[in-house]
């Protein structure tokens, strides 16, 4: 059983005009998902995160800084990439809330798994710093509500987003309970996520090459990644889905399909029956080229659903 989380507020935050990370991507993502493959597909609207599930994973000053830089009207920028515009602060809301309402139901034994189409994205955005198109860090504040509502021992959480998850790392780098797994390109923003950085033992960074492809990927994951989730054997999977690997995509240079994303959620799937009674949770991160978004998207639902 798959729900999805969304929320309309998520189409508020606009970071500008000509900007990658723009309210047409969930429009494509959600257009998709009203195919009739996925009419069993059960929506549910996304809350609002609270002050206290944010500062589980953000200082005090960080989430002040957000939720008052929002503008009456047009741009804030917050860093080089990084903007906030009237609707931002309840989508910001929103996005990290829908991990946590999707942590809380896979954990009631409502659901199996859960996809939440939302935005801003959140995994390069740490402790104390938005960046990287991201405010707060969604996966991480559902992961550190796992651990602190739930009780849970291991977590995993799986990043494919072609960009690496430095904020996640970074917010979980000491924490055991946590393992953080990640396959990105490298070199590319934000030029973190080498292999030698592994926190306590918790961190796995697996980097491909510009132009790599299918085949790099799925060994990648088959030969290192997947094993070391199993090994770890977590209670709940969670999984910052960002489809900006795919050969499409304008801000990277890997040569992914939208099979392959059918291929690693298949695998994430039955790493989560094996250990955590079926428990998973997908947040949506990166994908900036509207078709292959849509495509990738569609197909990691569709895997989901099986
Ligand atoms: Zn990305």
């Amino acid at each position: 059983m798959l729900r999805l989380y969304t929320h309309s507020a998520c189409m508020q935050h606009d970071p500008g005009p000509g900007h990658a990370e723009r309210p047409a991507r969930l429009q494509a993502v959600l257009q998709a998902l009203d195919h009739d493959r996925h009419a069993a597909l059960e929506r549910a609207e996304a809350p609002l995160a609270t002050r206290e599930q944010l500062l589980r994973v953000h200082s005090a000053a960080h989430v002040d800084h957000i939720l008052s830089s929002a503008p009456l009207e047009g741009i804030f920028q917050l860093d080089p990439d990084t903007f906030m515009s009237p609707g931002s602060v309840e989508a910001a809301l929103r996005a990290a809330g829908a991990a946590v309402a999707a942590v809380d139901a896979v954990m009631a034994g409502d659901i199996q798994h859960a996809f939440c189409a939302v935005r801003p994205p959140g995994h390069h955005a740490t402790r104390d710093q938005a960046m990287g198109f991201c405010l707060f860090n969604n996966i991480a504040v559902g992961a550190a509500h796992a651990l602190a509502a739930h009780g849970l021992k291991r977590i995993a959480i799986a990043d494919f987003d072609v960009h690496h998850g430095n904020g996640t790392q970074a917010i979980f780098e000491h924490e055991p309970r946590v393992l953080f797994i990640s396959s990105h390109q490298s070199p590319l923003y934000p030029d973190s996520g080498r292999e030698d950085e592994r926190g306590v033992g918790n961190i796995v960074n697996a980097t491909l090459s510009p132009g790599a492809g299918s085949y790099e990927f799925r060994e990648l994951w088959e030969g290192l990644l997947l094993p070391r989730l199993n090994a770890f054997k977590p209670q709940l999977v969670l999984v910052s889905a960002g489809f900006d690997a795919h050969r499409s995509d304008p801000l990277a240079d890997l040569k992914l399909g939208h099979e392959d994303y059918a291929w690693i959620t298949e695998r994430l799937v039955a790493l989560a029956h094996t250990h955590a009674s079926g428990r998973l949770v997908s947040t949506l991160e990166g994908g900036y080229e509207l078709a292959a978004l849509a495509a990738s998207a569609s197909a990691h639902v569709s895997a989901l659903m099986d």
